[in-house]
Parts: C-alpha cells; structure tokens; sequence
C-alpha cells in the first residue's frame, strides 16, 4: 500500500499587491493563496489573494478537482489576503460548500469575514453584489490558540505580530504538520513564542519572508513582515525540516528573490522559495519533502539538438558537469536531460556548443531549475530551465 500524500499548491506567493513586471515573473506576481489536500481528501484553501482566481480556474475545468466542501483557511483582512474572493468562480455554483474561518477583527465585530466579503462586492466596487455568489458558505469565528479537528487533520491557531492583527495556522495530517504563519513581525516576546509554538516540528514551515535582514533592521521595521534570517533561527530553534520563504516584496524582481534564497540555504539544509505552480508534497511525517513546478508556465518551444556542457549542484548540494543533447529550445529557457538530478530552484551554468563557419562556437548561458521530471531515457532527468541571463 502506498503511503498516504498530502500536497501543498502555491497558487499566489507576492505580498501585498500583485505584479506584472516581467522581472518578477518567475516566482509570480499573484497575491497569497494555498491549496492543500490532505491525505484523508480533506481540502484547504489558506488566504484568498489574486491567486485564488487561477486556483478557481482550474477547479471549474477539472470538474472532478472540485471537493464537496473545502475548508478557506484567512489569515486576516488586509487585501493582499482578500482580494481573490470576488473572482473564484466556484463561489457562484450552487453545488460547491464553503467553510470560512478567521477571527473577529475589533474594527467590524461580529462575522467580520462575511461583513468583508459584503463591503468588497458593495456597489459602486463591484457589478454583482454578495447575493450572487450562491454556493453554501458558512463562516466560522477562530480565536488565538483554538484547535479543531477537520477530517483526519487537527487545525491549531496562534496569534501574529502584524497591524490590525494576524492568525496563523498549523495543520497536522497523517503525512506530516504544515505551518502557515505569514505576515507576522518578530520581535514581541509573547508573538514570537506563538510563532514557536505553532511551528513546533513541522514538516513544511511557510514563512513571511518580505524584507532582507537589512531592510527588516531599519527602513521597514513597523511594517509587520519578517526575513529569511528570522525563518531560518525559528526553523532551527523549533526542528521545523523544510522551510518556504513566502510572500515576497512586490519590489522583489526575481534576481533578489534568487539572491535571498541563496543566503538562506547557505544556513538551513531544505529551504525553498515560494513560486506559483510549485507543489509540495508530503509522504510520511518527518520524510524529506518532495518539491516540483508541475505547472511551470509554457513559453514557445524549437526543436534542436545542440551538444552542451552542464554544471551545476546537486540535491545534496555536491557540484557535477556533464555533457548532453539541448532539446527543445525555447526564448526563454531549455529541456534537458541529465543523469545527474540538480535541486529545484537552483542555478546551472548551460555552455551550448554550434558550429560555424569558425569552428565550433560557444554560447554560455545561466539557467535557473524550474521543472525536474523522469528523463525519457532510463535513468535521466528531464530538466526545465529558464535562463537569467
Ligand atoms: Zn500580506
Ligand atoms: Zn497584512
């Protein structure tokens, strides 16, 4: 028997505003939103920003990808956390069941989620108002520490540092505990320790990540946001195994976020950045955690056939060069296929060789690991690049 999987979607990843900027393509511009699905088949939606559109998407073209109640997990109210909700198409088929939870905000009382929901798609906002959206929703109120049992999973809240305040969440599944905590600034004793305390031993810790250590010391302190820095001593200090930075700057192009990540892994041994369309799956708790990009988007592809040198680091972090065939050459990146397997999201050198007139020329490239498959030859690796530069 195969053991029991839970699976962790990215479908959002930007912090507080969505982007467009090519620069910031290849992690995302969408704002926070998460889709996990429990092994038992219990699914969870965590924060509902511009991501939850796509997620919605994909719900209503894979009719059979729609659960019959999902569980919509909010952090807070701010917009980057919200502003999804009146574009998820689900919302407006009256078969689909929803179950909110978030807590009481103290600037709107009572059933704050639905009052937001109401304010959001009030005229002059929005063409349609709330009554539209016809699925069943039912909205529960969630207070700091509280914890539930959803399916087979246990649900555990904990209070954050962020203005107007934030919750985060922790999800214990029978293939391990993942941890949402975004949006949270540390340096209040009492806060940081519910932080602790809600990553305690968790498998997948998603972790604010906006600022750079130095940003977060000075121009940006007060704004209730975090750095890779503090999610790698929690991550220690807690024995959480694999940790996401999350919710990146909207002035963070890619080349930062790429630079934040490379100073994060030279602390913590599993780190990754969160990018839209990255999945992570979980197999048994405590089990290393398996990442891909099954939905790295498509860009146009030509065939060819260039021999090619390719450097680069292992999963395991050990430096290898082999030489291949570069298929598939796209604008912006390649398909390769290697025996070596190199670690998602990091970096290969790609030294194309085409022959001329001259001899043979050589085209040396950087990519950027989006995408690792089985190879179509017995023990290769099919690996997607894009290049940077
Ligand atoms: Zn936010
Ligand atoms: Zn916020």
């Amino acid at each position: 028997m195969s053991s029991p999987i839970a699976k962790l979607s990215f479908w959002g990843v930007r912090g507080s505003t969505p982007t467009v900027d090519p620069a910031t393509w290849r992690y995302g511009g969408n704002t926070p939103c998460l889709e996990l699905i429990a092994p038992d088949g219990t699914k969870f939606i965590l924060d509902c920003g511009t991501g939850l559109r796509v997620l919605g998407s994909r719900w209503t073209s894979d009719p059979s990808a729609t659960p019959a109640t999902t569980h919509i997990l909010v952090t807070h109210y701010h917009w980057d956390h919200i502003q999804g909700l009146p574009f998820f198409s689900p919302l407006y088929n009256e078969t689909n069941h929803f179950q909110f939870y978030s807590f009481r905000s103290k600037f709107l009382g009572p059933d704050s989620l639905r009052q937001v929901f109401e304010a959001q798609m009030a005229l002059p906002y929005f063409p349609v108002d709330f009554s539209a959206m016809n699925a069943r929703r039912k909205f529960r109120e969630v207070e700091d520490g509280e914890s539930f049992v959803l399916g087979e999973n246990r649900v555990t809240t904990r209070w954050l540092n962020h203005p107007q305040g934030c919750i985060g969440f922790r999800i214990e599944t029978p293939a391990g505990i993942i941890v949402y905590a975004t949006d949270n600034e540390p340096g209040d004793a009492a806060l940081d320790k519910n932080l602790c305390e809600l990553a305690a031993d968790a498998d997948i810790f998603v972790n604010d990540a906006q600022f750079t250590p130095g940003q977060l010391a000075t121009t940006r302190k007060g704004w209730g946001h975090s750095s890779w820095k503090e999610g790698v001593r929690v991550a220690r200090e807690v024995n959480a195994k694999t940790l996401v930075l999350f919710h990146h700057d909207p002035d963070s192009t890619d080349r930062i976020v790429d630079g934040i990540l490379r100073d994060a892994r030279e602390e913590l041994d599993s780190v990754f950045a969160a990018s839209e369309g990255m999945v992570i799956t979980l197999g048994a708790p405590g089990e290393p955690v398996q990442a891909h990009m099954p939905h790295a988007r498509a860009s146009m592809r030509r065939e060819a056939q260039f021999r090619a040198c390719v450097k680069g680091l292992t999963a395991d972090g050990r430096e290898f060069a082999e030489e291949t065939t570069l298929r598939d050459v796209a604008l912006q990146g390649a398909l390769l296929s290697l025996k070596h397997a190199p670690r998602l999201q990091s970096e290969l050198e790609v030294v194309i060789e085409t022959p001329s007139a001259e001899g043979v020329q050589q085209m040396r490239l950087r990519g950027y690991v989006v995408r690792i498959e089985p190879g179509v030859e017995k023990g290769t690796s099919g690996v997607g690049v894009v290049f940077t530069d």
